[in-house]
């Protein structure tokens, strides 16, 4: 029984009382008169919400890369509905019923999605999105006005079915037909599985099963590359536009167990400042070891910091001025590599700029020139880190690579988006086409 709309669940309690079921010796004796159901006592509507049903990055990637096929094969209408879907995480059908006008600017500018969620009836609900998917909306708003021109755009919808629609406002039925058709298009998606061969468990790239792949686990894989952020639960759960925090718990309980796989994985990759490798055991981390992760070290610019008091100071209180190449105190790992790289970018780019006609004193100036030794230094780590890495088999670079990815994710750069109260990170798929 559908109970989501107030009139419905307090009409329901009071045929129960109607009927005498709240009398003595009845199954709801007790129930006090002035008892009444609101939003927040309902349980979400059963969901297909059980975590486990995302995509991996490597699908997600490859599905990504060819989204320029899906609209050959289909139209521009599915294309930006596949888009929408993988980007807010909205179901199939709050996509279709997107109408022509659904974006909303916060007031620092931030673009924010306008949908219904008909699920559980609850209309004009607001989410935010990244510039980039307001611009895909944006472009599609445009196509819409041109195919429609004397058509009001408060009736137009953005997804406008192609088939016999004058008006513009029939929305496109359903997108499954098109989706399952392209996705068998697909070359095989290989991704890193876990395989006992010989009573060992090994990792092999196999492809993964096609069958998994339909729109609504975009849904599942939106709030788990958010919960794999590190996004908390009660953020979560305004995403996801659920009531009920259970119902989205369950993705950040994932995440935690995800990450700390990840973690264990990129373990085996760890270096000290020489680029020596700090040698460990494949089988993860212990318990301590995890938690003195959490506890016993903060983040630097390009891997980590365990000197004592710096921690303590939650890493504002540098002895060394975060030369951090010449402490004992730093590691980095392989997860650090494109920050290590951007890193030595910067310091020829300042060595570069420093040179030239820069105006300043010259101690200022001496001071601020990044060194010799610093710019070998951060080379000959780049360059330790990517000989270990090539000396992987595939199937271990894809297996680190995944592992990279996860913990990365949680390190994402913020992006400002007030409404729902914390900076959310910026987890869309990589679009190359
Ligand atoms: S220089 Fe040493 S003490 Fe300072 S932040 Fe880097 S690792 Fe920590």
């Amino acid at each position: 029984m559908a109970l989501s709309s107030e009139p419905v669940r307090n009409g329901v309690l009071n045929r129960w009382r109607t009927l005498g079921l709240t009398g003595k010796g009845e199954i709801l004796e007790g129930l006090r008169a002035d008892f009444v159901m609101g939003p927040e006592d309902m349980p979400d509507d059963p969901e297909d919400t059980e975590a486990g049903k995302d995509l991996p990055d490597e699908v997600m990637q490859q599905l990504c890369d060819n989204l320029n096929l899906l609209e050959e094969m289909s139209s521009i209408e599915v294309r930006v509905c596949t888009e929408l879907l993988i980007d807010t995480g909205r179901r199939p059908d709050e996509v279709c019923q997107l109408p022509l006008d659904c974006i909303e600017r916060d007031p620092d500018g931030s673009p924010v999605l306008l949908y219904d969620n008909h699920k559980a009836f609850r209309l004009g609900r607001r989410l935010p999105i990244a510039k980039v998917t307001a611009a895909v909306i944006t472009a599609q708003q445009e196509r819409v006005r041109r195919r429609f021109p004397d058509a009001p755009s408060s009736e137009l919808k953005l997804l406008p079915s192609p088939v016999a629609n004058p008006w513009g406002t029939k929305p496109i039925a359903g997108i499954w037909e098109q989706h399952r058709n392209w996705v068998r298009a697909l070359p095989d998606f290989l991704v890193p599985i876990e395989v006992e061969v010989d009573g060992e468990i090994v990792t092999k790239l196999l492809p993964f099963d096609k069958g998994k792949i339909f729109p609504y686990a975009y849904r599942h894989s939106f709030a788990q590359r958010h919960a794999d952020a590190g996004v908390k639960p009660e953020v979560l759960k305004d995403l996801m536009d659920h009531r009920q925090l259970q119902t989205s718990q369950a993705y950040y309980r994932i995440g935690q167990d995800r990450r700390r796989e990840a973690i264990d994985r990129v373990a085996v990759m760890q270096f000290d400042r020489h680029g020596k490798r700090v040698w460990r055991q494949v089988q993860g981390l212990l318990e301590s070891e995890h938690v003195r992760r959490e506890i016993g070290e903060v983040a630097t610019a390009y891997g980590v910091c365990r000197e004592p008091s710096n921690v303590a100071a939650g890493g504002h209180s540098c002895p060394l001025r975060f030369r951090c190449l010449g402490c004992e105190h730093f590691h980095t790992d392989v997860s650090y590599l494109p920050d290590l790289e951007a890193y030595h970018a910067d310091l020829l780019r300042s060595r570069e700029k420093l040179m030239s006609a820069f105006e300043a004193d010259d101690w200022a100036r001496a001071e601020a020139m990044p060194s010799q030794e610093e710019i070998r230094r951060v080379r000959r780590l780049i360059n330790r880190v990517k000989a270990d890495l090539d000396d992987l088999t595939a199937e271990e670079q894809a297996q680190i690579q995944q592992a990279v990815s996860v913990i990365r994710c949680g390190r994402s750069v913020m992006l400002g988006m007030p409404r729902i109260g914390q900076p959310l990170p910026d987890v869309r798929p990589r679009r190359t086409s």
